[in-house]
């Protein structure tokens, strides 16, 4: 069981934002999900914290649950014709997927900063390790 290694929602937060989770000021990705080596403002090696299926897994959960859940309680989703309205409706939902994604990963790197997950011992959770 990890201990906090440092400020939880200040941390979260930072990554959310897109920011280092250590100093607030670099930028976390230099691509759309690419995180950066290492921080340009504090230098922090941002690499090693793991995000892996985690940041996919929990946009998944949004979306399903505020999304495509509370939208099925509208009657027009289930009266209009679903070659007019499925489109609408998937295209929108891939766009507000596509804009959750990073915010969720970076949140998530924070996370792991947070709780001083490193790859390193990541690689002992798996099923590999076991072996
Ligand atoms: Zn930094």
């Amino acid at each position: 069981m990890h201990e906090i290694a440092h400020p939880f929602a200040p941390s979260v937060l930072r990554g959310l934002k897109g920011r280092c989770p250590a100093c607030g000021r670099g930028s976390l990705f230099w691509r759309y999900l690419k995180v950066s080596g290492r921080c340009e403002a504090c230098d922090e090696d941002l690499a090693r914290y793991p995000a892996d299926d985690g940041p996919a897994y929990v946009t998944i959960l949004l979306m399903g649950h505020l999304v495509v859940a509370p939208l099925l309680f509208f009657p027009i989703v289930w009266r209009s014709n679903p070659v007019y309205s499925a489109p609408i409706i998937l295209s929108a939902l891939a766009v507000l997927t596509l804009l959750a994604l990073p915010r969720v990963k970076g949140g998530w790197i924070g996370l792991m900063y947070a709780l001083g997950v490193k790859d390193t011992e990541a690689r002992l959770h798996t099923a590999d390790a076991a072996e």
